[in-house]
This record gives structure tokens, C-alpha cells and sequence, in this order.
């Protein structure tokens, strides 16, 4: 076998009896599967909460939109929103993959790096740079997407001082006219997807993004790379990624009008969902089977560029796309163990040891994670109840949900939680944090450590004067 097969591995989807997705489903005993590992044994074997995450899963929905983006345009790259799993294990799969990555701070880029990645396949973004990340990026060779009028003399004068040449690219705040009367949706604030986008702090103006440009040419030492643009939305249209993709290249001829620069390559961010047929995502059950494939996107989206490269006159740029929860999510399951299960009047009550604190989103956006038990994960539900957590808040982690009679000592899986998870997890109530295991076949491995008391506790100070005046006689 060569270096590279062993690096980028053969897929073969298990045979599950209910697939969840290609490499997580049901067993043969009628348990959960993380590939070919009993999620009962993980549980027991590594404790609860648990977060894993499948490697195939993860390689097989990175696969899936590489292949479908360069099917219909070859010069495309994948770069890997870092943020949605910082785990330094899935970083060195993504980049046996040959995937790039987003890096946003200094702390991820610093990750990145660490894991191995080709620092001109990362890409480092962020409204409000530090002195201390540009300088980073630019001694390590990333292309920096410019969000600040004040950003591209800095680059320069770090550029300068460190004696080397930059990459840049722009983050572009797109018109998305064509957007005016979609309703958004309502995890990112009122309004239609044209409100929204045009509501953060993302992005450069027509005019600033030219005044760049001018400025950038007459500058020695940065290298003009990109165009950028995270649409972010969540929506279960295609057509709404297609509108962003084409007015990309309608500023790319902007662009080229009033400078004689010609973006190379484009950079359409992330905001990729996925879809399943039990339904997840914001709001319930947005993202079920009527959400896009990666051939929808690709197919739509590399329309719409051709289509107005050609109006324009322009050359086909090098593409570039940055999805996170679309690869990491489907990749992992978190994992709680039943306690204390309580009846009310109107309610019965299932207390997990995981909570909104581990499966942030659950409460932040109202996402929706689907929750199979663990054990006889196939078996038909006979009672509603609310799945909640053991935090002080009432922390419904999965509210009104149908499942079958489960005792204190089950497990109960949440399935698509690979994703904005373990990133985003908070010790709120000084919880420590759970661990993460990595499943390959039959292997499974640690790659998060389980968070110890003395992680959250020693971090902790007591001001001299104040133990002076608590223990002095
Ligand atoms: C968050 C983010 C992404 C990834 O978004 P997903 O919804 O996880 O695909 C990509 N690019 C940028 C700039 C981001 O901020």
C-alpha cells in the first residue's frame, strides 16, 4: 500500500440496519454504532459525558463536498472551518485529506500549525486582529482576509519589519439585492438574509474593498489573493448560496474596473448545511431530507459562477469554500448517562449528565439533536418526555422528546453533535468538561482528555490581602 492510500484511507460504508449516516448507525445487537464500535461499550469503557467522533464519517463528508465541488470545477479547495472541532487529531485527518483550513484567532492558526497544516492552505480570519496574530500569520505564510480599513498598513509594517512577502485577501460585504424579501432564518436575529448579512460586522464596502486593492498594489511585499465571503445562513434553499456565489464574480468585475486587478480565486465561506431524515438544526428540523446535497451546491453555485464570469468577461477563478458544521457535525455523537428520572402532572423528566453547557447550540439556537438511546437504539418510542441536563438553569437538552422507557444507568446519544460542541463547550456550575474519543473500526482513542478538578479549580487565585483577612488571627 503507498504512503498516500495509507494518509487518505479507502471508505467502505458499514452495512447498519438503520444508518444515520455512513459510518454511524445500528449494530448488529440493535446498540448504537459508531462505526464498528458498541456506543454502550465507549460509554462504559470511557465514561459519560462523551463526545465521539467517527474518522471515517469525518473523511467521508469531507470527501463529499471535494468531490462534488471539483467535479463541476476542478480548481477547487476545501478549507476546513477549524473553529467547529479545534481537536488537533481531526486537524492532522483533515490534513491527510489534503483539506486547508479557516483559522480564526491566534489560538487556531497556532493549532493549525502545530497539526501540520500547509500554512498556504489556511487562511486567517477575524474583524479585529491582533498585532500578535498578523505577525503569525505573516511569518508563517497565510493569506490574511483584510476586515478593517486599518488592517493592510499593518500587515505592511509587520511584513516589513519581519522582511518577508504576504498573501492577502479581502472579505467583501456582498449587496445580496437578490436576497431583499428571504426570510432568515431567526438564529441569526430578524429580518431577511439580505438584513442579516448586512446587519454584521463583517465585510468591505465597494469602495473600501477598491481603495484596498489600489492601495495594496502600490505596496511591495503583499501578494493580492482573494475575495472573500461567509453567508452563514442557515436555509435550506441552494438557490440563496448560487445569488452569493454570482455576485462574488459581479464584484470581481467591479474590481477589475476600477483597479486592473482580477481576483484569482474566491473564497464562498462556509454556512453548508447538511441534511438527515430524522431533521436537525436550528429551530427544529430545518435540515431534514429536503436539505441541499453537496452536488446542489456544487451544481448551483458553479452555475452561477460561470455564468457570470462569462457575462463579464473574466477568467474562471480558483474556488474556494469553508464548510465546518457540514463535515465535523455528522461526524460525531455526544453521549449522557440517565440519573434521577422524575413525573409530574404534565411531565416525566429524564436528567442526563450532559447538558446545554456540552451541546451549546441547543440553547443559544435552539438547535435540534436528535436523541437515540444508546441500548436497542432501533426500539419505538412510547412516551414523551424532556431530556434535561444536571445544570441549575432548567437546561432542556432535548425537550418533548419520543423515545422508549429508559431506566437510571442508559445511555442516550444525541447523533450530528461532532460540530460546535467540544468547541464550544462552558464548565458552567464548574462542571468539568468531557472527553473525546476517536473511533476508527473496532480502535478507539482518547483525543480529548477529560477535564479534572484541578483544571477548573487551580486556575483560581486568592489575592494575598484577601487570605490575610480570612485567616489572619
Ligand atoms: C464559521 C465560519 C465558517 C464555517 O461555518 P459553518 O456554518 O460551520 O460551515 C466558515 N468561514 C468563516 C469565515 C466562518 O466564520
Amino acid at each position: 500500500m503507498s504512503h498516500a492510500k495509507i494518509r487518505a484511507p479507502e471508505l467502505k460504508p458499514v452495512d447498519y440496519s438503520t444508518k444515520f449516516g455512513e459510518f454511524i448507525g445500528i449494530g448488529p445487537n440493535g446498540n448504537l454504532f459508531v462505526d464498528g464500535c458498541d456506543v454502550q461499550d465507549l460509554a462504559e469503557r470511557f465514561g459519560t459525558p462523551l463526545y465521539i467522533i467517527s474518522e471515517n464519517q469525518l473523511r467521508q463528508n469531507y470527501r463529499a463536498f471535494r468531490d462534488a465541488f471539483q467535479k463541476y470545477h476542478p480548481d477547487t479547495e476545501i478549507l476546513f472551518a477549524n473553529k467547529s472541532n479545534n481537536g488537533l487529531a481531526i486537524r492532522h485527518i483533515m490534513n491527510q485529506e489534503g483539506a486547508g483550513g479557516d483559522c480564526f484567532g491566534a489560538q487556531e492558526m497556532y493549532m493549525a500549525l502545530l497539526a501540520g497544516t500547509n500554512p498556504k492552505s489556511l487562511v486567517l480570519n477575524g474583524s479585529n486582529k491582533q498585532d500578535e496574530e498578523l505577525e503569525m500569520a505573516i511569518a508563517n505564510g497565510l493569506c490574511i482576509n483584510i476586515d478593517a480599513m486599518d488592517e493592510l498598513d499593518r500587515i505592511a509594517a509587520i511584513a516589513e519589519r519581519l522582511n518577508c512577502d504576504v498573501d492577502i485577501g479581502i472579505r467583501l460585504k456582498l449587496d445580496l439585492e437578490p436576497l431583499r424579501n428571504r426570510m432568515g432564518v431567526s438564529m441569526h436575529g430578524p429580518g431577511t438574509l439580505k438584513q442579516q448579512s448586512d446587519s454584521t460586522k463583517w465585510g468591505m464596502t465597494r469602495e473600501q474593498t477598491v481603495e484596498i486593492v489600489k492601495r495594496a498594489q502600490a505596496m511591495g511585499r503583499i501578494n493580492l489573493k482573494e475575495t472573500h465571503f461567509h453567508l452563514s445562513r442557515m436555509s435550506n434553499d441552494p438557490a440563496d448560496f448560487a445569488v452569493m456565489a454570482r455576485e462574488m464574480i459581479t464584484w470581481s468585475g467591479y474590481i477589475r474596473d476600477n483597479t486592473g486587478w482580477t481576483p484569482p480565486c474566491i473564497d464562498i465561506g462556509g454556512g453548508w448545511t447538511f441534511g438527515k431524515w430524522y431533521g436537525t438544526g436550528p429551530n427544529s428540523q430545518l435540515d431534514d431530507d429536503k436539505a441541499p446535497t453537496p452536488d446542489d451546491y456544487a451544481r448551483l453555485c458553479v452555475g452561477a459562477i460561470k455564468e457570470e464570469a462569462e457575462r463579464l468577461g473574466l477568467p474562471l477563478p480558483k474556488l474556494r469554500l469553508e464548510p465546518g458544521r457540514a463535515l465535523s457535525g455528522p461526524a460525531g455523537v455526544a453521549v449522557g448517562r440517565v440519573g434521577a428520572i422524575k413525573t409530574g402532572s404534565t411531565k416525566k423528566w429524564v436528567n442526563l449528565d450532559l447538558s446545554t453547557n456540552h451541546l451549546s447550540w441547543a440553547s443559544i439556537l435552539d438547535w435540534y439533536y436528535h436523541a437515540v438511546p444508546v441500548k436497542n437504539a432501533g426500539a419505538a418510542p412510547t412516551e414523551t418526555v424532556d431530556l434535561v441536563g444536571p445544570l441549575c438553569n432548567s437546561d432542556e437538552i432535548g425537550p418533548h422528546r419520543k423515545l422508549p422507557e429508559l431506566s437510571r444507568g442508559d445511555y442516550v446519544a444525541f447523533l450530528d453533535a461532532g460540530g460546535y460542541t467540544e468547541s464550544s463547550a462552558a464548565r458552567y456550575n464548574a462542571q468539568l468538561l468531557p472527553a473525546t474519543v476517536l473511533v476508527s473500526g473496532s480502535t478507539a482513542e482518547i483525543i480529548t482528555e477529560r477535564e479534572q478538578l484541578k483544571d477548573v479549580a487551580g486556575r483560581f487565585r486568592v489575592p494575598p490581602r484577601l487570605l490575610a483577612a480570612s485567616f489572619a488571627p
